[in-house]
């Protein structure tokens, strides 16, 4: 079967390769060639493919009821609901299908709480170098001209602050009255997967309390156990946001989006203000469910904070002699290596390789693999990473000096 059509729209510059198969951390292509998977389809198969719990809920589920209509009650969605409030310490979750749509009832419930304060105009205030998602709202949250370019007018209302800068934070406070909330990533993935700096989630929610902010953190990409807490948050002990938002791992492939609220944003949706027609259905919830059971069961976020020490250690280690390489950071199974130069060619060449990357802010090698990946997984990344990038730069240099 191709992959290859005129009738579907160009928004993605496809590698040439289609997976037919998947089990834990490996994919199979059309040819049966076999792949290792550290990407995890962008952050979102945390439990590897074809996980045997994952598909026995999908399957009992399809099986006995796939959807309803939020008109009515919803057992798993509840069910799901009280699991996220339990590990989250948030009171109260609204389901939609995506990362975007999550962020989307973030901005709304901003825009609730500035009514409640009588504030007409509100800002929002979003970071430099974010990445929010493709609505019209969320590409406008978003901290990347090149996502924003060809649709303005973008929707107004947020002013932007360098990432990670709690003085910049405190300067636009001073220059705007009508700041009602912060939106910000724990780490920064698809801008170059750039933790915070230690103690800046705590300050932004410092700051958040003295002007009576919502602190609305985006953790698509973070949450689900992917840093080696259920959510990045969790790294400050004892700090909690007003919202959350969640997507990617809490589905492992099934759509499902989620945006939490706790203390003054719990209570500020009321019937009628929002809604989704496919949001928090049984199917979704209860396979998100199974995943959050699944990731208690197995201890695996104390697997990926080792994993994740155990491939930056690797590659550290791998590329202490190699100068092109200024850093390798992260938190857990969210790893950047952070390149001298544009290195997007790299994809291609680990795909070659049976390795499945990605590069994000043109260069930066960014590695998402799953939390069950074993430590030969891990080792086997290091090894075949390692091996490619030299190779590359190798080949670099000689072009350069022939
Ligand atoms: C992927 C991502 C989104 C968008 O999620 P979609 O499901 O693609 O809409 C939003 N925020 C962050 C931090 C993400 O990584």
């Amino acid at each position: 079967m191709s992959a290859v059509t005129a009738h579907l729209m160009p928004t993605y510059n496809r590698q040439p390769v289609s997976f037919v198969r998947g089990e834990g951390a490996r994919l199979w292509d059309e040819a049966g060639r076999v792949y290792l998977d550290a990407l995890s389809g962008i952050a979102v198969t945390g439990l590897g493919h074809a996980h045997p719990d994952i598909s026995a809920a999908l399957c009992e589920q399809a099986k006995t009821l796939i959807h309803t209509s939020n008109v009515y009650g919803i057992p798993w969605q509840a069910k799901l609901a009280d699991r996220l409030a339990a590990i989250s310490g948030m009171s109260s979750v609204f389901f939609g299908n995506s990362g975007a749509e999550a962020n989307e009832a973030a901005l709304k419930l901003s825009r609730l709480f500035a009514r409640q304060k009588g504030i007409e105009n509100p800002l929002v205030v979003v970071m430099e170098t974010s990445f929010h998602g493709r609505t019209m709202a969320t590409l406008a949250a978003t901290g990347n001209a090149a996502i924003q370019k060809g649709f303005e007018p973008l929707l107004g209302g947020f002013v932007r602050v360098p990432y990670g800068d709690l003085a910049a934070l405190s300067a636009v406070a001073e220059q705007h009255q009508d700041i009602v909330a912060v939106l910000v990533e724990p780490v920064q993935g698809e801008g170059g997967v750039r933790p915070a700096p230690a103690g800046y989630l705590r300050g932004v929610r410092a700051l958040c309390d003295q002007y009576d902010w919502l602190m609305m953190v985006d953790e698509v990409q973070t949450g689900i156990g992917r840093t080696g807490q259920w959510f990045g948050f969790q790294h400050e002990p004892g700090l909690l946001p007003d919202v959350m938002s969640l997507a990617k791992g809490l589905g492992n492939g099934v759509p499902i989006g989620a945006c939490l609220a706790a203390g003054k944003a719990a209570s500020l949706f009321a019937p009628g203000n929002h809604g989704s027609t496919f949001g928090g259905n049984p199917l979704v919830c209860r396979v998100a469910h199974t995943v959050l059971e699944v990731i208690e069961r197995d201890g695996l976020r104390a697997r990926a904070a080792a994993l994740g020490a155990r491939i930056q250690a690797g590659l550290s280690a791998g590329f202490a002699e190699v100068p092109a390489v200024q850093a390798v950071r992260g938190q857990g199974l969210m790893i950047g290596v952070v390149l001298d130069r544009p290195c997007g060619e790299l994809v291609r060449r680990a795909l070659d390789a049976g390795l499945l990357i990605n590069v994000t802010a043109s260069s930066v090698i960014r590695l998402l693999p799953p939390l069950i990946f074993t430590d030969a997984d891990a080792d086997e990344l290091v090894a075949s990473l390692v091996a490619l990038v030299r190779d590359w730069l190798q080949e670099n240099e000689t072009q350069i000096t022939d």
